[in-house]
């Protein structure tokens, strides 16, 4: 996990993969309303062998807009383009402000 530093948490750990438009509410930035968030799954192989789930946190407006579905699997390089090419962008947040925000709000679908 990467380490950032937060100005209410100071050195804190990251969670990665969170849509764009929930880290701009989670920093309080966002004109947005935020309604819920899915979690998309990315199942990651190497061949047929089972490597590491990648969580992504998506609102539900991006993941309405993008036409996503809550699990994929990546088996090969190709796999993984063809998600990187319609896959929104994902940035990251301190984790404890993550966790805090999701507590308020009751978030996650
Ligand atoms: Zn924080």
């Amino acid at each position: 996990m990467a380490i950032c530093f937060c100005k209410k948490h100071g050195d804190s750990g990251v969670v990665s993969c969170i849509s764009k438009d929930v880290c701009e509410d989670v920093l309080g930035r966002s004109n947005e309303a935020i309604n819920n968030i899915y979690i998309v799954v990315i199942k990651v192989f190497d061949a047929e062998e089972f490597l590491f789930d990648q969580i992504n946190y998506v609102s539900e407006s991006i993941f309405k807009l993008y036409n996503l579905s809550v699990k994929y699997e990546v088996h090969s390089e190709s796999d993984e383009e063809n998600l990187n090419s319609f896959f929104p962008e994902t940035s990251g947040a301190c984790g404890k402000c993550f966790e805090e925000y999701i507590l308020s709000r009751n978030l996650i679908a």
